[in-house]
């Protein structure tokens, strides 16, 4: 028989009635789960809540009692939610909520969270009541998205055209795709996962898979293992079956090392095609400088001879000519003189594109070449009826380093333009102007100006911006070799036109 307890001894549950024991251990056990629970009744206030509903939701049992349930979902699903309550009461069952849905929770501090719930019906005689364990499952989310996630990663880099592998710390490999297993280390027996970076490489030059040029293993070995170990750039390797591969290594902050390996043999090839044709070009725009150069010498000797007899025949005092026969020989010396200044054009051209004229750099005086040509080009414009001005440079202006011929030449030819293509009673003006160490040199008219589709090519060979089938008489060559003898001297050219109205050519080049 066991001795009675005395009243201090009896643990605290011992003396109440069966009701009051099965409320007390409720309580106990319903704390004791995992998952958070809560009670609710048909109008939607909680009536019971554990410990682990309190932890999660951040509210103490005080606060939950008697609030609409609502105040645990987040906004967005309050009203669908009463909605479904109701449907819940009308046919209570055991089930899990909303299955295939994503269902969130809401804590005190307004966070939200995704759940998992379950629902069971609880009929207590005097009414239905609804229980609700609800678990936070974020982490689980969380992991299912880093494997799934992973498993994309795994399976997307097989999808790389390329072959890529990851060396540790220890300069072992961990990670490779199917592609490097099968482009580089195809002759390489047994698994290759955690081998060195070095013995990778000697099995792969020993494999007989690679095409050393010549060069010994041994020796290879040491360049590619000096490149990985301090990658900069990229290397080219190339298989035995003329395949050209470009591999990058680069290191890992941790201290490992990612190399990258591309098949770029058709980029190669397309490369070399490329570099072959332009070769070809090159060789043959050199030809046809040369052929331009000898084909203009040709013509000029004899058109020398030509001119030369007709000026005899223009001067000659003892059989003096016709007044007709006068007039006759001042055409061909005037087409002669034109053919002449083609040829002279043709050849210059011919000469800088062949890279055979030759610059004297030297700082020039601006306002003495200015009034050069103004003095060269006065005759011409005084017979197109232009007014040829020169705005007069400001005493102290820097003095340009230029070839001073060449500098002439350019601004004559300029100069001629503005009052070939200008307007009678017009005017064709030069200026000079200096900004940032460059000075600017323009000439500027009011004649025909350039139709806006035709300025493009304007500084091309041959090239007349729409007045090959005009009066005017031209070769398109002017310009063009303006811009290259502009560059060979470290400036560069500009214009300015509006059909109609006139247009501003010039020139800039550093001053000295
Ligand atoms: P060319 O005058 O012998 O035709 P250029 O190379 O000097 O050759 O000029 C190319 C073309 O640019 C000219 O044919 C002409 O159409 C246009 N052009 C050049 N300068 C002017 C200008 N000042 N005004 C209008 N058009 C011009």
């Amino acid at each position: 028989m066991t001795a009675k307890l005395q009243d201090s001894q009896r643990p605290a549950l011992v003396g109440l009635s069966e009701r009051q024991l099965r409320v007390e251990l409720f309580g106990k056990l319903l704390d004791t789960t995992s998952d958070a629970i809560i009670v609710v009744e048909e109008v939607g206030s909680i009536v019971l809540v554990n410990l682990q509903a309190e932890r999660l939701f951040g509210y103490s049992r005080d606060e939950l009692i008697g609030q609409e349930v609502e105040v645990l979902i987040p906004e967005r699903f309050r009203p669908a939610h009463v909605g479904r309550r109701r449907d819940f009461f009308a046919a209570p069952r055991s089930r899990p909520l909303g299955s295939g849905l994503e269902l969130f929770g809401r804590k005190r501090d307004g966070t939200q969270f995704p759940a998992e719930i379950s629902l069971s019906p609880l009929d207590t005689g005097e009414g239905m009541l609804v229980s609700a364990s609800i678990r936070d499952i974020t982490d689980r989310q969380q992991s299912e998205f880093l494997a799934r996630a992973r498993r994309f990663l795994l399976s997307a880099s097989e999808e790389i055209p390329g072959a890529w592998a990851i060396f540790d710390v220890q300069d072992r490999l961990v990670f490779y795709n199917v592609a490097y297993r099968r482009t580089v280390c195809k002759s390489i027996q047994g698994e290759i996962g955690g081998r060195t970076f070095e013995e990778l490489i000697e099995a792969m030059l020993a494999s007989g898979d690679f095409d050393l040029g010549g060069v010994p293993p041994a020796e290879m070995k040491a360049r590619i293992v000096a490149y990985h170990r301090n990658p900069s750039g990229a290397i080219l390797a190339r298989t035995a079956e003329g395949r050209i591969l470009r591999i990058v290594d680069c290191r890992t902050s941790e201290g490992g090392s990612i190399g990258t390996l591309w098949d770029v043999t058709e980029d190669v090839r397309q490369e070399e095609r490329v570099q072959r044709a332009r070769e070809a070009a090159e060789a043959s725009s050199a030809a046809k400088s040369t052929f331009l150069a000898s084909l203009s010498h040709e013509l000029r000797t004899p058109l020398n001879i030509v001119l030369g007899f007709a000026q005899l025949l223009q001067g000659d005092t003892r059989t003096p000519l016709s007044e007709r026969h006068r007039e006759w020989i001042d055409h061909i010396l005037q087409a002669g003189e034109r053919l002449l200044k083609v040829l002279d054009d043709v050849l210059d051209l011919s000469r800088i594109e062949m890279d055979q004229a030759s610059f004297c750099l030297e700082p020039v005086d601006v306002a003495q070449v200015l009034a050069e040509v103004r003095i060269a080009l006065a005759p011409l414009a005084a017979r197109a009826d232009v007014d040829l001005a020169v705005v007069p440079v400001p005493s102290g202006f820097p003095a340009v380093i230029a070839d001073r011929a060449r500098l002439r030449q350019i601004l004559m030819n300029y100069g001629s333009n503005a009052i070939k293509y200008g307007r009678r009673q017009g005017s064709a003006t030069l200026h000079a102007t200096v900004k940032d160490g460059l000075a600017r040199i323009l000439v500027a008219d009011d004649g025909i100006g350039i139709a806006e589709d035709q300025q493009e090519k304007i500084f091309q060979p041959f090239q007349r911006a729409g007045q090959e089938r005009g009066p005017i008489e031209g070769t398109g060559i002017g310009l063009a070799i303006t811009k290259r003898v502009a560059e060979l001297m470290g400036g560069r050219v500009g214009f300015r036109s509006t059909e109609g109205e006139g247009s501003e050519f010039w020139i800039e080049l550093p001053v000295g």
